[in-house]
C-alpha cells in the first residue's frame, strides 16, 4: 500500500470517528436539553403548588387559576369555567369572547357528555371575533375529581405550536391540585352554610341572626323592621297528629315566609315554632303590615298534607320598626314580641304593629 493510500485510509477512519464523536455529543446535548426541560417543569410545578396553596384558599379560585396560567405558565389567554347546576359557567377570562370554545357549548347544550384533554395547533386563527386577537395554539384541560367534572381550564397562545404535550403533563399535575382545592373550598362553604342554618326548617338559626344583625342594621336604608311570627295552637297540632306532622307544618310555614320575602331579608328560626324576620329599607310600617297580612293569609289557606292527613294552620304576627340604622335591636324585638302577644290575645290569626 502506497503512502498516499495509507494516508487516505487513515483520513477516512479519522473522519468516521469524528462523525461518531459529533453524533454522541449531539445525543448528549439532546439529553441535557430534555433533562433541563424536565427540571424546568418540575420547578414550575413546585412554584405553582406554592402559589396554589397560598392563594387558592381565599375563595377566588377562578381568578387565581388565571393568574397562574398567564403569569407562571406564560400563555397569552386563559379562561376558567366552573360547574354550576351541571353547566360550565365562565368565571374568568382575559379574552373578549369565547365563541370558539365549541366543546364547552356542546357540553352545556347536552350534545356532548364528556370532556377530555385536547391540544390544538393550527396555522389558521382559531379565534372567532372581529377584534385583533389571534390564537394558534390551545389546550383544553378538564378538572376532574374522581369522575366528577368540577371545571375546565382553556389556555391559549398566539404562537403556532407554542403549546405541546409537555404542557399537557404540566397542566394535568396542576389540575389535580386545583381539583382538591375546589373540593376543599366547596366543603368549607358547605360546613359554614350548615352552621348558619337550622336543620329542620333550613332557615337561618338564632345564633347566625344575632351574629349579623348589628352590622346589617347599619346599612338598612330608610329603616328596618323586626317581625315575630308564632304558629297558633301548635302544641295541639303536635298532640293531635304527632310530632312528624308538626315538623312538616314548621317546614311548610317556614318555606312560605322565606319565599314571600326578599333574598336579603333575614328569616331565622328564633325558637321552637317562632320565627324572627329582619327586613331592610323599610319606609313605612304599614308596608310591612300589608305584606305580613298576605303571608298570614297564604299560610292560612295552604293545606298541610302529610300521609293521609290534611289540615290547616294559622299564625300570629307582631311587628316593630325603626326609621334609622341606629335602633336598639333588643328593644325592637321586645316590641315585636309584645305585639305578637297582643295578636294572640286578640284571638290569634292576626297581625299587629
Ligand atoms: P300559641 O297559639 O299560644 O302559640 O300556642 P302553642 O301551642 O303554639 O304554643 P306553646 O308554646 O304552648 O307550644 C309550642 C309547641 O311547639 C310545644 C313544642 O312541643 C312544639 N315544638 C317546638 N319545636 C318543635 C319542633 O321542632 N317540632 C315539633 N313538631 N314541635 C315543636
Ligand atoms: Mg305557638
Ligand atoms: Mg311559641
Amino acid at each position: 500500500m502506497s503512502l498516499l493510500e495509507q494516508y487516505n485510509r487513515l483520513k477516512k477512519e479519522y473522519e468516521g470517528y469524528q462523525k461518531m464523536a459529533e453524533y454522541t455529543m449531539q445525543q448528549q446535548n439532546k439529553k441535557i436539553i430534555t433533562q433541563d426541560k424536565k427540571l424546568d417543569m418540575l420547578s414550575l410545578i413546585v412554584e405553582i403548588s406554592q402559589y396554589i396553596n397560598k392563594y387558592l384558599r381565599n375563595g377566588e379560585i377562578a381568578s387565581t387559576i388565571n393568574d397562574i396560567m398567564i403569569g407562571i405558565l406564560g400563555v397569552t389567554y386563559s379562561s376558567v369555567y366552573l360547574i354550576e347546576n351541571r353547566k360550565l359557567k365562565l368565571k374568568v377570562s382575559n379574552l373578549k369572547n369565547i365563541l370558539h370554545h365549541n366543546s364547552i357549548y356542546e357540553f352545556n347544550n347536552g350534545s356532548r357528555n364528556e370532556l377530555s384533554t385536547s391540544l390544538i395547533n393550527s396555522p389558521d386563527n382559531i379565534y372567532k371575533g372581529n377584534d385583533n386577537i389571534s390564537i394558534h395554539s390551545a389546550i383544553l384541560m378538564p378538572i376532574y375529581l374522581k369522575e366528577n367534572l368540577l371545571g375546565v381550564i382553556v389556555v391559549e397562545h398566539k404562537i403556532y405550536k407554542y403549546l405541546s404535550d409537555e404542557h399537557i403533563k404540566l397542566l394535568t399535575a396542576i389540575s389535580n391540585q386545583i381539583a382538591m382545592c375546589i373540593e376543599n373550598n366547596r366543603l368549607y362553604n358547605k360546613i359554614k352554610e350548615n352552621s348558619q342554618r337550622d336543620f329542620l326548617t333550613g332557615l337561618f338559626n338564632r345564633s347566625y341572626f344575632f351574629s349579623v344583625i348589628y352590622e346589617k342594621i347599619k346599612d338598612c336604608g330608610a329603616g328596618f323592621a323586626i317581625v315575630m311570627i308564632d304558629i297558633d295552637d301548635f302544641k295541639k297540632c303536635n298532640d293531635t297528629y304527632g310530632h312528624q306532622y308538626g315538623d312538616r307544618v314548621l317546614r311548610q310555614v317556614s318555606n312560605i315566609i322565606k319565599n314571600s320575602l326578599r333574598r336579603e331579608d333575614i328569616v331565622s328560626r328564633y325558637g321552637g315554632e317562632e320565627i324572627i324576620v329582619y327586613m331592610y329599607d323599610i319606609k313605612s310600617i304599614y308596608d310591612v303590615y300589608t305584606r305580613m297580612c298576605k303571608i298570614k293569609d297564604k299560610i292560612k289557606t295552604s293545606p298541610i298534607n302529610y300521609r293521609n292527613i290534611k289540615s290547616y294552620i294559622t299564625v300570629s304576627i307582631g311587628i316593630s320598626m325603626c326609621k334609622a340604622g341606629n335602633g336598639n335591636v333588643e328593644e325592637l324585638i321586645r316590641k315585636a314580641d309584645m305585639n305578637l302577644y297582643r295578636a294572640k290575645d286578640s284571638g290569634k290569626d292576626n297581625v299587629i304593629y
